[in-house]
């Protein structure tokens, strides 16, 4: 076939969530039952519909050069479910055709009496969390392509040749499970035979409709960190872009390889008859070392260059992005701009912003921004540099401005990172602190919480009235400090040992510190969508890191001088610092890191002087982080451990130091804690039935540990005979003096009722299993 001209610049995905978070709004209100679903339908529809209009106006005038990346809640999720991958235990969802609804695609996300969601999981080293497919030998694969194509249909009859979007086959298995009722042993990969004359259907049923392109995304090919290896699933790529490039009726096929570097991933894809390739060249490296073949097949293929970056929120170096494009002419037959990712990951547009500093905000560039970049450079390629030459200036010039601009550099900060040494990292030997710790009086089995006690309506309006100045600071701090003694005295009520504030005072564990700390702002409007209808709002660090004043040390400090008990400190590592919010990029990731560990450390020490005696520094993100590239691995645990290091490293032997992990994926990370050496570390276990305990025990670790004994993200109660046989499993693995009894994670989105009966069991649990040591 002779393939429809690719755009000549065009971005992998556009946020979906809206502006002003329409989608968000829509469907919680649909979950409600404040709308129904029609009008759920038509506030989804005139979204879609205003996000074409602002493409176009953006300068993604092409055919083919709007993706409809649309999805209600996910589109792993959506992927699946047009290709009838429904797990057994929903079947009931499903249609007379097998097709799954809107509600069908709710339950799914969000689960139902008895029946837990999918189970859902960070896509890439992403903060955007998908719903993981699961996929059996039986799973009855059947195209459902009613909703793509009428969305298609949905925008011709208003002019536009959208290119749908999908997640590829080799993607969509390889980010799969096995669901319960595959045998042993079965991996999903194993059913990509049946699943490509699916995708096949699918292909064929949008050529009907009039599309001209389909993209695929096939991340997959540039990680190493999945559970199939790279050789793997590059021989599943070949596979299966033979059999569809092969299909008889289809669209002119653009295979997406967002979030790295997809190295011989190049040579498998040119040798099949996909027409456009798609490489991240922010993440990822030019091709070389092509052999013949792969050269000559590139000939008749589009490479579409991603060069404007998705992933963060500067503007960037455009004369260098351009230069990478430019780089890669001559090479296929023809050249394309893109974004390196969808633009999911950042905020719509910074016009929104009225608040930032103006100088800030020249640096910036946020999805409409990036829309903007990716036009300028197709058309740089068309026309030749001069044609945009002046945009080039502007944007160096930007660059130049930022790199000089006060606060960027501090030399103090600077300064006082250049004289640490060695022993700056390192605190005295493990049994040494335990002896110096042991006037902290604890029992064995010690109990304790994560952090964060439930957020109630009270405290998110109290901080919305603060906000807004109809509330002062002193009536603001008079109801933060009243929550903080009522979630102290129901610890005391409950018997736990070592009590938390609870947290009232804290929007976000990131976002409170990026607030109080210098180098950051803050955005107004800057949401990105996390999972379904969540969004966070990433700071942005934009200069040197340092502390002006204490943080967290005037509500610790009060919960302290209400009781007897220990009240340990609650501050958010440098890893999770980072990785939640939009980082520099003008310096080394860890470079940044050391200068937040400074400022944590500088915290570390003012709660130690205000009488805290155990201090937590939480660092969920540690896993999050790790660089989907195995080469690049060992120089992240080194910085990442390093940080940490520096930020905890001051405190007294005497100081007791946890910190906490969120998930129980504990392998690729087992040196990384070890490293941490904090005197406790706890870790989400419940779910898994402890089965981390078994890795930890065998990993050698000899720390304190504190496997989560209750599942937090799900409202149901534990029993104490569950959370008894489950600290007793872990007794048999951990010797009892190490270990500590905790729920898996912070309790700020359960409600107080669940909280009280689940934390009365596991205090109750603990003591019997203390009673029978
Ligand atoms: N201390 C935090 C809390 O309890 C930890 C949250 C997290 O691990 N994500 O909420
Ligand atoms: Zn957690």
């Amino acid at each position: 076939m002779t393939a429809p001209a690719f755009p000549a610049g065009t971005i992998l995905g556009y946020p979906r969530i809206g502006r002003r978070r329409e989608l968000k709004r829509a469907v919680e209100a649909y979950w409600a039952g404040r709308i129904d679903r029609t009008e759920l339908e038509r506030r989804t529809a005139e979204l879609r519909s205003a996000t074409r209009a602002r493409l176009i106006e953006l300068g993604l005038g092409d055919d083919s050069a709007i993706p409809d990346s649309f999805a209600a809640y996910d589109q792993v999720l959506d992927t699946a479910l047009a290709v009838g991958a429904v797990p057994e235990r929903f079947a009931h969802v499903r249609a007379a055709d097998g097709s799954v609804d809107v509600d069908g695609e709710f339950v799914l996300a969000r689960g139902e009496a008895g029946q837990p969601p999918l189970e859902m999981t960070k896509w890439f080293d992403t903060n955007y969390h998908y719903l993981v497919p699961e996929i059996a030998p039986g799973t009855a694969f059947a195209a459902h392509s009613e909703r793509l194509v009428t969305r298609f249909a949905e925008a011709l009859a208003e002019g536009s040749i959208t290119r749908p979007v999908l997640v590829g086959p080799v993607t969509l298995l390889a980010l799969a499970k096995p669901a319960t009722e595959a045998p042993v042993g079965f991996r999903p990969l194993d059913a990509l035979e049946r699943l490509l004359p699916v995708y096949a259907e699918l292909l064929a049923h949008l050529a009907e409709a009039g599309a001209e392109w389909v993209q695929l995304d096939e991340p997959a090919l540039a990680s190493e960190s999945l559970d199939e290896s790279p050789a793997r699933l590059r021989e599943a790529a070949a596979r299966a872009y033979a059999v569809l490039g092969a299909a008889e009726r289809r669209p002119a096929l653009f295979v997406a390889t967002p979030y790295g570097g997809i190295g011989e991933g190049v040579a498998v894809l040119a040798a099949t008859p996909v027409e456009a390739i798609g490489l991240d060249l922010v993440r990822g490296e030019l091709p070389s070392g092509l052999d013949d073949a792969t050269r000559a097949a590139l000939a008749g293929k589009t490479l579409v260059a991603g060069v404007v970056d998705g992933r963060n929120i500067w503007r960037g170096d455009l004369a260098a992005a351009f230069d990478r494009a430019v780089a890669l002419e001559g090479l296929a037959g023809s050249l394309a701009i893109a974004s390196s990712t969808s633009l999911q990951h950042v905020p719509h547009d910074l016009a929104d912003e009225q608040r930032l500093d103006p100088r800030l905000a020249s640096w910036l560039a946020f999805a409409d921004q990036k829309v903007a970049q990716v036009a300028t450079l197709a058309r740089g390629l068309a026309h030749g540099r001069q044609a945009i030459e002046s945009e080039l200036a502007d944007a160096s010039a930007a660059l130049v401005d930022r790199a000089g601009a006060p606060g960027v550099r501090v030399p103090a900060v600077r300064e006082r990172l250049a004289a640490l040494s060695d022993a700056d990292f390192a605190r005295v030997d493990y049994d040494a602190r335990v002896e110096a710790q042991l006037d902290l009086g604890l029992p064995e089995l010690p109990t304790t919480t994560i952090g964060s006690f439930p957020q109630t309506g009270e405290l998110r309006r109290a901080r919305a009235a603060l906000a807004s100045g109809e509330l002062d600071d002193a009536g603001y701090r008079a109801i933060i400090e009243q929550e903080i003694e009522r979630v102290v005295r129901l610890q005391e009520e409950l018997g736990l040992d070592v009590l938390v504030h609870g947290e009232p005072e804290r929007n976000d564990m990131v976002q409170y510190f990026a607030e109080l700390l210098d180098g950051f702002a803050v955005t107004e409007h800057g949401w990105v969508q996390s999972y379904g209808s969540r969004c966070t709002r990433p700071s942005i660090l934009w200069g040197d890191v340092s502390r002006p004043a204490p943080m967290t040390v005037g509500w610790s400090a009060y919960a302290q001088s209400l009781t007897q008990r220990h009240l340990k400190g609650m501050l958010t590592g440098p890893v999770t610092i980072l990785a939640w919010s939009f980082v520099r990029d003008d310096q080394p990731l860890g470079d940044t890191a050391r200068q937040v560990g400074l400022a944590l450390r500088d915290e570390v020490a003012d709660l130690e002087a205000a009488g805290i005696r155990i201090i937590q520094v939480d660092e969920p993100a540690l896993r999050e982080l790790l660089p989907l590239r195995r080469a690049e691995q060992p120089a992240y645990l080194d910085w990442s451990v390093g940080a940490f290091r520096l930020a905890t490293a001051g405190a007294a032997p005497a100081t007791q130091v946890h910190t906490h992990l969120c998930y129980s994926e504990f392998g690729v990370v087992i040196d990384a804690i070890r490293g941490l050496d904090a005197d406790v570390t706890s870790i989400e276990a419940a779910r898994s039935r402890m089965e981390v305990v078994e890795d930890l025990g065998r990993s050698g670790f000899d720390h304190g540990v504190g496997p989560g004994v209750y599942d937090i993200h799900s409202p149901r109660v534990p029993g104490e005979d569950e959370v008894r046989e489950l600290l007793e499993r872990a007794v048999a693995e951990v010797p009892a003096s190490r270990l500590w009894v905790n729920p898996d994670c912070g309790l700020k989105t359960r409600g107080y009722d669940e909280t009280v009966a689940s934390l009365t069991h596991l205090v109750g649990a603990a003591r019997s299993v203390r009673e029978s040591l």
